[in-house]
């Protein structure tokens, strides 16, 4: 565990401050759950022959006998808080943000720590493509912003619980016939928890030859992970498809990712975040099931890298996108990426569906200029942009917009 203060103390701050203004651009909201919760949240919810619940865990008993556990995650009690408040009442997605502390019980080395500060972000309640992608171009951007250059994200998909299960079955029956070439971990692994032996630095070999579940997922899982694909193409969001990324929780379905970061003089990528679809979390404590989707980023990286370099310093929202229908929705993603790569503070609600409460936030938000693409607009290839100062609205051809919101932020800065 470590002291943080001074010049570490300042990059803590202004990676909250870089994180909690992008979470509210993105229209996530803040959450800050408690240290410790019952254990069952984590033995259930991370899943019992996890390294986390089996090796890392703080658990002790309370002077009551209930025995807790200080976090070693955030999603897990993310769940468990939108479960108690009900939040499914709320509009869906719910999102939230955190930067908070965690505790494992790691053997101490170079980069992890017992107690460490992440960042991350929920999306509970809708899932789908867009929002996948979405958790993944937040973060890409705030590791950008935050001055770290050559991030790279590697991708899989799990499928879902049905085609993991087949899969999980194929893998079984492999690492049976291999059992003799596994180390001791992996040999418990590979009848509690198969796809944990695709995790292990030790079996690349057994691994290299196993069955890969790209050959399992079904065209559901086949058409989403295509389309999360597609979003980070469209936006510039450089990924590697790796067909052995399968994280260690047991929650985890559908779309996963990790985050690295080459480092300097090091040949070995920095690993500094990860996450993915968590859809079966909920029932796994206690609730229905609900499609969700996360990622969290590990602080003390993210400030080993960023030593080196400076920040890019932004301010609040100047333009709102709304949308309506799926190609809206596609369109306006890209439009929003490309507004933001041109240094136009935008935000957005992609995952309200209804024009009039995607008007209402704008409103409130305070934003100049509102972009609104309606089904009809999608097709046309243009766009409405209404001034919300005059209430003026005009159709804009979608290739001239970039050009036509600089024009007009330039005046109204004047
Ligand atoms: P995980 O929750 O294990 O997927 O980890 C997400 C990120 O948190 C990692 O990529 C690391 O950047 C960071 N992280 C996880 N465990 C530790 C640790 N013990 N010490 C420091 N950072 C950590």
């Amino acid at each position: 565990m470590h002291d943080v203060f001074g010049s570490q103390y300042e990059y803590f701050e202004k990676i909250r401050e870089v994180v909690s203004r992008n979470a509210k651009i993105y229209g996530f909201k803040g959450i800050e759950t408690p240290i410790i919760e019952d254990t069952e949240v984590f033995t259930r919810g991370v899943g019992k022959h996890t390294d986390i619940v089996e090796k890392e865990m703080y658990t002790f008993k309370t002077k009551g006998g209930e025995s807790v556990s200080l976090r070693p995650e955030g999603t897990a009690p993310i769940v468990r808080a939108y479960i108690e408040h009900g939040l499914h009442t709320k509009p869906q997605p719910v999102k939230f943000f955190y930067f908070a502390p965690f505790f494992r019980y790691e053997r101490p080395q170079a980069e992890r720590y017992r107690q460490f500060w992440q960042f991350g972000f929920e999306a509970i309640g809708k899932g789908n493509s867009i929002v996948d992608a979405q958790i993944i171009i937040i973060t890409y951007n705030i590791l950008k912003e935050l001055g770290i250059d050559g991030v790279l994200v590697e991708i899989n998909n799990m499928g879902d619980e049905k085609c993991r299960e087949d899969y999980k079955k194929a893998l079984k029956k492999y690492l049976k016939k291999e059992a003799t070439s596994l180390c001791l971990d992996c040999k418990k692994r590979a009848i509690k928890n198969p796809l944990r032996v695709l995790d292990c630095k030790k079996c690349i070999r057994v691994k290299e030859r196993a069955p890969q579940i790209v050959d399992y997922i079904c065209k559901g899982c086949r058409d989403d992970f295509r389309l999360v694909l597609e979003f980070l193409e469209e936006v510039g969001v450089p990924y590697d498809l790796n067909p052995f990324l399968v994280r260690g929780l047991d929650y985890y379905s559908g779309t996963v990712c990790e985050f690295f970061v080459p480092q300097r003089g090091e040949e070995k990528n920095l690993a500094v975040g990860g996450g993915g679809r968590y859809d079966g979390l909920s029932a796994l404590l206690g609730d229905e099931q609900r499609p969700a989707t996360g990622v969290a980023v590990g602080v003390e990286r993210v400030v080993s890298l960023i030593k080196e370099n400076g920040f890019n310093e932004k301010e609040k929202p100047e333009v709102f996108i709304a949308q309506l229908g799926d190609l809206a929705k596609k369109k306006s993603l890209k439009i929003f990426e490309e507004l933001k790569k041109e240094g136009v503070l935008v935000t957005e609600s992609f995952g309200q569906d209804s024009l009039k409460g995607q008007m209402s936030r704008a409103n409130t938000l305070g934003v100049q200029i509102t972009l609104i693409i309606g089904k009809e607009e999608a097709v046309e290839d243009r766009l409405i942009l209404r001034d919300m100062d005059s209430g003026e609205q005009e159709k804009i051809e979608t290739n001239e917009i970039v050009k036509e919101i600089k024009k007009r932020i330039k005046k109204i800065k004047k």
